[in-house]
């Protein structure tokens, strides 16, 4: 397989929430005023992803906000967020994590584990279960009530082992802490329909951001033909490459002046690089990992 940047395709950027909770479970918003408050602020796409209750794609949609087929499943020790199933998971799975994966991928869907730190969910226990998409880098509801919204040591601990997962920013919307609008994905596709945003998701065409915007990500390589991976951003005071242990590096001006772009060469060691762009009101921007065997 080899790597291709989204910002290499045809398509537009389009942001969305993928995880959202209403009153069909324990949010404080209905359906139509969650759709109402993303719609409003140029979000494209939302995921009402209740706990245990499926809401399907296109309901409640709006004509100015698609909607993407969702539900949070709880299981013992991890919690699931379950997007673009055809319809609501086998809800029996959920005793055991690697049976709750592969009941949403039975409907359709991708499963990404949510807010592991906060779950108490440690690396140890995700790097068996195979075939699930990814997991929540961060995490807006669990960062406010608990600190424990940041996931991104775990996301580097299974990358590090070589196992493939993709990172989303989300908000877990519950409408009473402060937490909506805070982390949201941009998912590159060649229109907006709930199909090529699930296809784009599926490929890891997408950013996670609570701000920072990304404007190019692509392999570059040197007068020696040795690869290196290039980032330009919305101008932030560090941008930093995360590989294996400690062979990434963060990139930041002494004189605290603002940086837009950084490049950083591949090493086998690495495994993998991804990078966070981090601005100055300390919001940061996450790129999906890029693996130095998809070169
Ligand atoms: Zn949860
Ligand atoms: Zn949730």
């Amino acid at each position: 397989m080899t790597w291709k940047s989204p910002f290499e395709l045809a398509g537009s950027w389009y942001k969305g929430n993928l995880h959202t909770h209403t009153r069909q479970s324990d949010g404080d918003a209905t359906p139509e005023e969650a759709v109402a408050w993303y719609g409003d602020r140029g979000y494209d796409f939302l995921a009402i992803t209740d706990h245990q209750v499926y809401t399907a794609g296109g309901a409640f949609a709006t004509p100015d906000l698609l909607t993407i087929p969702g539900v949070e499943l709880n299981g013992p020790g991890y919690h699931l967020l379950a997007i673009g199933t055809s319809d609501l998971p086998d809800l029996a799975a959920q005793a055991d994590a690697q049976g709750c994966v592969d009941a949403v991928l039975a409907v359709g869907g991708l499963p990404f584990f949510a807010h592991p730190y906060w779950c108490g969910q440690t690396p140890e226990q995700i790097a068996p279960i195979k075939r699930v998409t990814g997991l929540e880098v961060y995490n807006s509801v669990c960062e406010r009530m608990d600190g424990l919204g940041n996931s991104s040591a775990y996301w580097d601990a299974l990358l590090a082992e070589g196992k493939r997962m993709l990172g989303l920013a989300v908000d877990d919307t519950h409408w009473r802490h402060g937490e909506v609008g805070v982390g949201f994905v941009m998912v590159h596709a060649p229109s907006l329909t709930v199909e090529h945003i699930l296809a784009a998701l599926r490929a890891g065409h997408f950013y996670s951001s609570n701000g920072p915007r990304i404007q190019d990500l692509r392999v570059v390589h040197d007068g020696d033909g040795k690869p290196a991976l290039h980032i330009s951003c919305s101008p932030c005071e560090s941008i930093t490459f995360y590989g294996s242990a400690s062979y990434g590096r963060r990139i930041y001006p002494l004189d605290g002046a603002l940086l837009d772009a950084a490049t950083w060469p591949f090493r086998p060691e690495q495994v993998y690089l991804r990078v966070e762009c981090r601005d100055a009101q300390g919001r940061v921007a996450w790129t999906n990992p890029v693996f130095l065997e998809d070169l």
